[in-house]
């Protein structure tokens, strides 16, 4: 006889996560150290260490401490600190070009709290969630909580196709919601085009129903000019993410959203009921950090060169040492390669089994997909190793290979 009372209905939906290994098998990397069997991590889309302005982060404590003490040590405001939320404000409305976000804003415990809150407040059990495919597996996991019928839409070259779902929504789907990550997506590393922003805030808008944009990497944008955002010309149809973890640190977590004025009311009280508020002392600290706009420029400038330096490196050891057995299109931002397998009859499960035996993690594409539609594709994350470390890693792939193809 069992003592204990069933989980609720909902937790069906939430699958443990793969992925969740791999980050704590990269929580134990050797950059430097390329010889030994030392995992190395293709896996995780982590920030490196290298990447941490540490000391920078440890004296805008100690300022932050020293002088407004009482506001970084206590409860804040649900919406957020409201230096941050002006400085945020300002950023939204300068560099992307966003409509006054004053009272619009909300900042999160990363983006990540931000998926949840939207689930929470848009989606009862059946409810129609269209998502990006391949998509964030946080995105998948945080959605699935709430029970709604996910409807995957492919991307391709230019992003998700806005064609594609045009002719479903004809077809009768009603969504409550579309999320994508429009700025190099983790994980495809796409990018959705200027006309297919335009076309998917007309879509919204025809058939009532809210992007979720989220774009933590925008601003890790290594080649290429910046596309205006989908929230740009549609307000009140985007809600727009982003998150100071992949530009400052994810240790702080500190996100926000700017939401449409029908939606922040709701997001505001469930976030009340989920911490209260985001972190105070992150977010003083981020006040410390942002308040010095040269050097937070001059840091996203470094970030940028470390990660296209790294992107150039995976990328091109990939074309030298594995054509014909791995496809990896070079992204223009962000931390991630989506590859595909070339070899006929080699499986990505497979493949990132025999790639863990060889030290090296990678992680198969069905993790981001419900309807396992990515037997084929793996995803490869450039921000972890330095270029020695990527071209050590993808030898270790080519072996993975080799060891595939000798047991047939
Ligand atoms: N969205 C995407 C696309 C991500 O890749 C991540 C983190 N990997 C998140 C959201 C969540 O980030 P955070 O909660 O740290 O802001």
């Amino acid at each position: 006889m069992t003592s204990r009372p069933e989980f609720a209905a909902r937790t069906a939906g939430m699958r443990p996560s793969k992925l969740r290994e791999l980050v704590a098998a990269a929580a134990r990397p050797s950059a430097g150290d390329v010889s030994g069997p030392t995992l190395l991590s293709l896996g995780g889309g982590l920030p490196p260490a290298e990447a941490f302005p540490a000391r920078a982060v440890a004296e805008a404590a100690e300022r932050a401490l020293a002088g407004a003490a009482g506001a970084a040590l206590q409860y804040s405001a649900t919406e957020g600190d409201p230096d941050l939320l002006d400085l945020v404000g300002a950023d939204l409305a300068g560099r992307l070009r966003l409509p006054d976000p004053t009272g619009r804003l909300l900042v999160t415990t990363g983006s990540q709290q931000a998926l949840d809150l939207i689930g929470k407040v848009l989606l009862d059990p059946g409810d129609v969630a269209v998502v990006e495919s391949p998509a964030y597996v946080g995105a998948l996991r945080a959605l699935a909580g709430y029970q709604p019928r996910i409807v995957e839409v492919p991307v391709d070259d230019d992003g998700m196709d806005t064609e594609l779902l045009a002719g479903r929504l004809r077809a009768g789907l009603r969504p409550k919601l579309c999320y994508l990550v429009p700025n190099f997506s983790n994980p495809s590393g796409r990018t959705l085009t200027a006309r297919r922003r335009t076309r998917l805030a007309q879509l919204a808008a025809r058939y009532g129903f809210l992007i979720v944009e989220d774009d933590p990497y925008g601003q890790l944008r290594f080649a290429g000019a910046d596309l205006p955002p989908v929230a740009a010309d549609a307000a009140e149809q985007v809600v727009y993410l982003g998150s100071f973890s992949k530009l400052v640190a994810p240790g702080l977590r500190v996100g926000y959203l700017a939401a449409p004025r029908w939606l922040h009311r709701a997001l505001t009280v469930a976030k009340q009921a989920t911490d209260l508020n985001s972190a105070a002392l992150s977010q003083r600290l981020l006040v410390e950090l942002l308040a010095d706009p040269d050097w937070f420029a001059g840091h996203l400038a470094g970030l940028r060169d470390l990660y296209r330096v790294r992107a150039e490196a995976l990328t091109g050891a990939v074309a030298d040492r594995l054509a014909g057995r791995l496809a990896t299109p070079m992204p223009d931002g962000g931390m991630f390669v989506w590859a595909s397998v070339q070899t006929p009859g080699i499986d990505a499960l497979a493949l990132a089994r025999a790639a863990m035996r060889r030290a090296v993690s990678v992680v198969p594409g069905n993790e981001f997909s419900l309807a396992d539609g990515y037997p084929r594709h793996l995803r490869l994350s450039f921000s972890m190793l330095g270029p020695a470390g990527l071209v050590a890693a993808v030898d270790r792939l080519g072996d993975a290979f080799d060891d595939l193809t000798a047991s047939g």
